[in-house]
C-alpha cells in the first residue's frame, strides 16, 4: 500500500496551492463585494476579478484538470482528488476559476465521453475555454427522482426532430444567462426494458418552448453560487434529432456515468473546505480571551480541534480509497465506496463546521 502521492500530483498541488495563495485567497473579498453589485445577479461569469483570474489560470496551466483523457488534463481520479480539495478551500471562486466547477464538470465529461465531433466542437470546447456554462436537468417534481428510471419527461421522436415536454427543478447554474446548453434527461421509450426508457438530448437555452420559471431558495438563501439552481419548463421544445447524446436508451447508462466522479470532486472540495475551519478556528480561539483566558487553552475547544484534524484524516483517506478504486477497478466496481463518501462527507464536515462557528461566537454566522 502507497500513502505517497506521485510525483505529477505533488507537482500540480505545489502549483495550485501556489495559485491560491498568491492570487484566489486576496481576490475572494473583492469577488463578492462584486457580485453583490451585479445588475443581474445570477450572471456571476461578468465579475471583472473571475475573468482575470481565469486567464492567469490558463496561463499557468490549471484549467480542467478534473478532465481525465485526451480534451483535459488527462488526470486519473487519485491524482485529481487532492487538487479539487485544494480549490474547495474558496469554494465559490476557486472551482470557477480553474473551470473545475459543478455542474459543467459533469456536463464536460458527458460531452467528451459520448458526445459526437460536431456535439463537441460546438459545446465541448466553449465549455472548457470557459466561454459558456452548462446545466444538467434531470430532477423533475412530479416523481421521486433519486430513482432516476422514474424521469417522465417526454422525448418524442418527430422526422428529424426530438419533440420534449417536462418541468424539472433544481437545476444548477440554470439562472446563469451564460449557461447556453442544456443536457436534458427524459424518457424517448416507456414501454423498453426500465433502464432503455431514458435518453439524454442537447438543448440550447435560446430554443422556444424552454421556460425558466423561477430560482430555488436553498434553506432560504438565494444561492448565486455557480449560477442558482432553477425550475425549468420544457413546453413543445424542438430540437433536431442530432442532438441527442449516444444513442436513444443510453440515458440512464449516462447518468450512472455521469455521477459516479462527480461525488469525488464534492467530497474533495467539502475536505478543502473542512481544512480551511480548523485553520480559522485555532487563529480566532488564540485571540480570544473569555474568563480569564484565551478560548485556546479551554479542553472543550482544544477537543473539538483534535477531533476535527481526525477526522478530516479519516475522511480523506477515505476519499482517496474511493478514488483509487475508481480508477483500478472502475466507477461501478467502485459503487459501495462512493456511496460511502456520500454519506460520511456531508456529516461529517458539517461537524467540523458547526465548531469552528461556535468558536467564533455570534460573528461565526
Ligand atoms: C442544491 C441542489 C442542487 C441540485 N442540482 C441538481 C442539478 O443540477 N440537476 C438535477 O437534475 N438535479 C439536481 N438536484 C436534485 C437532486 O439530484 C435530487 O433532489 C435528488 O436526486 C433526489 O431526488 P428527489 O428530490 O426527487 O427526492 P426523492 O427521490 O423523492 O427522495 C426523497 C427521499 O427519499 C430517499 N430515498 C430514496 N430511495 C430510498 C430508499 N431506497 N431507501 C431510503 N430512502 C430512500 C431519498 O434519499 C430522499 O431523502 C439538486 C438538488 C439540490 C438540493
Amino acid at each position: 500500500m502507497e500513502f505517497a502521492y506521485d510525483s505529477r500530483t505533488v507537482e500540480l498541488r505545489d502549483k495550485l496551492s501556489e495559485f491560491m495563495d498568491s492570487h484566489i485567497y486576496p481576490a475572494e473579498a473583492v469577488f463578492e463585494r462584486e457580485l453583490a453589485g451585479l445588475d443581474n445577479r445570477w450572471a456571476w461569469d461578468s465579475s471583472p476579478t473571475l475573468h482575470r483570474l481565469r486567464g492567469e489560470a490558463r496561463r499557468r496551466g490549471l484549467r480542467n484538470l478534473f478532465l481525465p483523457g485526451e480534451n483535459g488534463a488527462g488526470l486519473t481520479n487519485l491524482q485529481y482528488a487532492p487538487l479539487a480539495e485544494i480549490a474547495g478551500r474558496s469554494p465559490h471562486l476557486a472551482p470557477a476559476v480553474l473551470n473545475c466547477a459543478a455542474p459543467d464538470t459533469g456536463n464536460m465529461e458527458v460531452l467528451s465521453l459520448f458526445g459526437t465531433p460536431e456535439q463537441k466542437a460546438r459545446w465541448l470546447q466553449p465549455l472548457l475555454a470557459g466561454e459558456i456554462r452548462s446545466s444538467f436537468a434531470m430532477t423533475e417534481p412530479e416523481v421521486a427522482s433519486s430513482d432516476a428510471t422514474n424521469i417522465s419527461t417526454s422525448i418524442q421522436r418527430d422526422g428529424d426532430d426530438f419533440v420534449i415536454n417536462g418541468r424539472k427543478w433544481w437545476i444548477t447554474g440554470a439562472m446563469n444567462p451564460n449557461a447556453k446548453i442544456f443536457i436534458v434527461m427524459g424518457k424517448t421509450e416507456p414501454d423498453a426494458e426500465r433502464h432503455r426508457q431514458q435518453s439524454m438530448v442537447l438543448v440550447p437555452r435560446d430554443t422556444p418552448g424552454v421556460r425558466v420559471e423561477r430560482a430555488m431558495h436553498l434553506l432560504g438563501y438565494d444561492d448565486h453560487e455557480h449560477g442558482g439552481h432553477a425550475e425549468l419548463f420544457f413546453d413543445e421544445v424542438r430540437v433536431p434529432a442530432a442532438n441527442i447524446i449516444s444513442a436513444e436508451g443510453d440515458g440512464f447508462a449516462i447518468a450512472q456515468a455521469r455521477l459516479g466522479p462527480g461525488r469525488i470532486h464534492h467530497c474533495m472540495r467539502s475536505i478543502g473546505l473542512a481544512e480551511r475551519a480548523p485553520q480559522l478556528l485555532c487563529a480566532r480561539a488564540d485571540a480570544r480571551v473569555a474568563f480569564g483566558k484565551a478560548l485556546s487553552e479551554q479542553g472543550v475547544i482544544r477537543n473539538w480541534i483534535a477531533e476535527s484534524r481526525v477526522k478530516i484524516d479519516q475522511l480523506r483517506l477515505l476519499t482517496l480509497k474511493a478514488a483509487w478504486n475508481m480508477d483500478v477497478n472502475g466507477n461501478k466496481a467502485a459503487h459501495s465506496d462512493i456511496q460511502a463518501i456520500k454519506i460520511a462527507t456531508p456529516a461529517t464536515v458539517q461537524w467540523i463546521l458547526d465548531k469552528a462557528i461556535q468558536t467564533h461566537g455570534a460573528g461565526g454566522l
